[in-house]
């Protein structure tokens, strides 16, 4: 069976929205609030405790493409440092999420778009990197639409 990497997003990145109070690839201020969402934090892949967790909102682009259409979204992540998701499962935090996959070829190309609903995730994910032309995959929120994780084949 196939492997995968799930990635949280840079640290680069989130350590400069930290420090700057800004989105570190567009310049628009962040936000720093208590949570009143479960986020998740999409530096460590975890969710928030609400009402407790101090959280930053920024835009972010999640694409590293050159040639891919820029998608700039606002996420969340830990208004204190904490350490990026690096491994080879869906963190726990995020199975009960409402979850969509989308796939990507050269270029940054749209290759398909699905939702996992209440098919178990791994067998989601394995068709959606079935096709040999997708070269990564998005995980996204699919009520609110916005960016969660990359996924990578091992
Ligand atoms: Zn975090």
């Amino acid at each position: 069976m196939r492997t995968y990497r799930f990635q949280g997003i840079p640290d680069s990145i989130a350590a400069a929205a930290r420090e700057s109070m800004k989105s570190p690839q567009y310049g628009h201020p962040a936000h720093a609030e208590v949570a009143t969402g479960y986020g998740p934090c999409r530096q460590c892949l975890q969710t928030f405790r609400v009402g407790t967790e101090e959280r930053l909102l920024f835009t972010y682009q999640p694409f590293s493409d050159p040639s891919a259409l820029p998608a700039p979204g606002p996420v969340f992540i830990h208004r204190e440092p904490c350490e990026r998701y690096d491994g080879s499962a869906l963190p726990q935090a995020l199975r009960p999420l409402p979850l969509a996959l989308e796939s990507y070829g050269a270029g940054g190309m749209l290759l398909a778009q699905r939702r996992v609903g209440a098919v178990a995730f791994e067998a989601v994910l394995q068709q959606v990197f079935e096709p040999a032309e997708v070269r990564y995959v998005h995980l996204r929120n699919a009520e609110a639409g916005c960016f969660i994780a990359r996924i990578d084949r091992q």
